[in-house]
């Protein structure tokens, strides 16, 4: 194995990248798309709400033009056969008020030909007001004129006497059917409006619906999906050895405590057995650290091998492990060491063409009636594979009593 590759062996499984990044990002782009499509929505709903109110104006004030004609025409009948003031005043504030609206019907008409040659109006509107056979505008001038002309020479009509004068007929006719037309138009344009608010409202349901859908399924969904990779590996992290892959000391503590508690519940045997490699400094000092890595490993992995599923083992040191055996009494505890011991010390660690002899030491221990924590046992056993070293090392030793 060449060094490169064992290097990067070795860092397997450390690398975690942190997903806050990549969260801020997709988070910012989907809350700015539908920031953008909100603004968007609200700019056209607005502009569609403005239309509508306008179109309900525009409504109001053309149907005002029916009742102001008649009161106008009336007004001044009465003037003329009875020559009552109130009457003409009356018949000119009508006339006036007909005269401002229909300037203010045309006026955003008459503003948008002269700047950009086209009108604002339909071209159903603009024929009510300009072709036959309505021509309403030319109507209302002509009425205009008619009953002006009517308040200002009375005595004409009044000796006419029978005959009805024309601003009456006109009124009662033609202009007032042309105002009707006109208001229809109006009503219909307004619905029209309120059909195209209800697509635009169906539109942007669909696009918002879509949009969130995309995003669930795009951004939320890799997202979430990121989040729970970082989260497991940071567990894995947080509870495993990165060189071994066993469990780390702080996750074996947890564990084996909880084995302690259960075997006393049930009264069940226990043991611990404690492992740390002979004279391991002289392996990193003859081959490097890299080499003490792989050693480690290849010591790890035999361990995982030789052990049962409900044995739990951990690397609680440099060089140093353990190993926990629940329903297991000292006698087994032994066996067990030894077969480790034995295991290793009769295979060969191979290295860069190097064969290492590699032994272990060993000290078992199994839990008391007296103890109170699974600290004590593993402490005796610590106990024990200190006499294993004392008195020559790949030993197997019993804590006695
Ligand atoms: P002994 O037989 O008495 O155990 O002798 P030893 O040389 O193994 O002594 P000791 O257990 O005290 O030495 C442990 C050495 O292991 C010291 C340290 O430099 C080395 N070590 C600790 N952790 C690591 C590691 O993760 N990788 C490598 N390569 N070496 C480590
Ligand atoms: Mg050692
Ligand atoms: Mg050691």
């Amino acid at each position: 194995m060449n060094k490169k590759i064992a290097h990067s062996s070795l860092n397997e499984g450390i690398e975690i990248s942190n997903p806050s990044r990549y969260m801020t990002i997709t988070y910012t782009v989907s809350l700015s798309f539908i920031a953008v499509l909100s603004l968007l929505v609200h700019l056209m709903l607005d502009k569609v709400i403005s239309e509508q109110d306008e179109s309900g104006h525009f409504i109001n004030v053309s149907g005002q033009q029916r009742m102001l004609s008649q009161r106008a025409s009336l007004f001044t009948l009465d003037y003329i056969y009875s020559g009552n003031k109130e009457s003409r005043e009356l018949a000119t504030e009508s006339l006036k008020k007909l005269k401002d609206n229909h300037a203010f019907l045309l006026n955003a008409h008459y503003e948008s030909l002269a700047s950009t040659n086209n009108s604002v109006l339909s071209d159903e509107m603009l024929s009510l007001y300009f072709d036959e056979p309505f021509r309403v505008s030319q109507k209302v001038a002509t009425f205009e004129s008619m009953v002006n002309n009517a308040l200002i020479n009375r005595e004409n009509y009044s000796k006419a006497g029978a005959v009805e004068p024309e601003f009456v007929g006109l009124a009662k006719d033609s202009l007032l059917a042309g105002f009707n037309a006109v208001v229809y138009q109006y009503e219909r344009e307004g619905n029209q409006q309120v059909a195209r608010l209800r697509t635009v409202q169906s539109v942007v349901l669909v696009i918002v619906v879509l949009t969130l859908i995309v995003e669930a399924f795009f951004i939320f969904r890799p997202m979430v999906n990121k989040v729970s990779t970082y989260a497991s590996k940071l567990q894995k992290e947080a509870n495993y050895d990165a060189l071994s892959g066993l469990l780390n000391r702080r996750a074996f503590n947890a564990i084996a405590q909880q084995f302690f508690m259960a075997s006393r519940r049930y009264k069940a045997p226990l043991s611990v057995i404690m492992l740390d490699i002979d004279f391991f400094k002289r392996i990193n000092d003859t081959y490097g650290h890299d080499t003490g890595d792989l050693a480690i490993k290849w010591i790890s992995n035999m361990l995982t091998d030789s052990m049962r599923e409900s044995d739990c083992v951990a690397r609680i040191g440099g060089e140093e492990f353990v190993v926990l055996l629940p329903n297991t009494e000292n006698r087994g505890a032994l066996q067990t060491a030894e077969k480790i011991r034995s295991s290793v010390a009769s295979s060969i660690f191979e290295i860069k063409g190097n064969e290492i002899p590699i032994t272990i030491s060993l000290g078992v221990s199994s839990a008391d009636e007296e103890d109170h924590h699974v600290e004590a046992v593993i402490k005796r056993a610590d106990t024990a594979l200190y006499e294993s070293k004392s008195s020559g090392r790949n030993k197997v030793s019993l804590f006695a009593h």
